[in-house]
């Protein structure tokens, strides 16, 4: 049977499913090539560097201490059936199943609601920007498609955006904001965008980064529109 193909891992983390204590998965291969990836290396399907059965060894011995396993990567529902397996067998030991994605693969994401418990779905740029963020022409209608999906299972989820201001403006930003709250998103997570030391083409200042976050009337805007909004300063 194919596996999952892990080429990272984070063992213990209190931010990436919220309000429990996590580990993540990071599987390997992107359909997508994000300008400011922070993950080139994850892009590529390759072999991956840990042997997922091992992987699993390890978080038995993590029950009790840990409360949720969240898969990202790269892409995760990349791994499809052999994906959704692996969550179910996580999930049998009594672990949270968590995923991060970009929406790519709707289809996919419907098969794994079933096991998956939480999800943080990237919404990268408004619809005419994001073929040049992301080097993909249907990415948002796909990532649309997830969202639709996802909402119809009425379980918990965060929509997030990272605001590169070479792909994102403040009226974007309201614009992004305004079209998620008219389709009932609750929940809004607002990153700052920080350069990779892999992205060489960035050519933006701190204070283009951090306008974003400094403009108090577009904060309270946004706030006024969802049950909550995190603002992620920090990295
Ligand atoms: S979707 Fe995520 S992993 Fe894929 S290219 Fe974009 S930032 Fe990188």
């Amino acid at each position: 049977m194919k596996d999952i193909q892990i080429g990272g891992l984070v063992s213990f983390t209190t931010i990436d499913y919220p309000g429990k204590l996590a580990a993540v998965l990071f599987l390997v291969g992107c359909p997508l090539r994000c300008a400011y990836c922070s993950n080139p290396h994850l892009l590529s399907i390759h072999d991956g560097e840990y042997d997922p059965d091992k992987v699993f060894e390890w978080l038995k011995s993590r029950v009790g201490k840990l409360e949720a396993v969240v898969f990202s990567g790269g892409e995760a529902l990349m791994h499809g059936e052999a994906l959704i397996n692996y969550m179910h067998r996580v999930k049998e030991l009594g672990f949270a199943i968590g995923l991060h994605t970009n929406g790519f693969y709707p289809e996919t994401l419907k098969k794994a609601s079933d096991v998956v418990d939480w999800i943080g779905l990237d919404y990268k740029a408004t619809r005419t920007k994001y073929p040049e963020l992301v080097g993909q022409n249907i990415a948002h209608d796909h990532m649309i498609k997830s969202l639709n999906i996802w909402l119809e299972t009425g379980k918990d989820f965060e929509v997030r955006i990272t605001c590169d201001p070479r792909f994102i403006t403040k009226l974007d930003l309201m614009e992004i904001a305004n079209d998620l709250h008219s389709r009932g998103v609750k929940k809004f997570a607002v990153q700052k965008y920080v350069p990779h030391f892999e992205d060489s083409t960035h050519n933006t200042t701190p204070e283009q980064r951090s306008q974003f976050f400094n403009d108090d009337n577009l904060r309270n805007t946004i706030n006024e529109l969802f049950e909550s909004v995190t603002w992620r300063e920090s990295n």
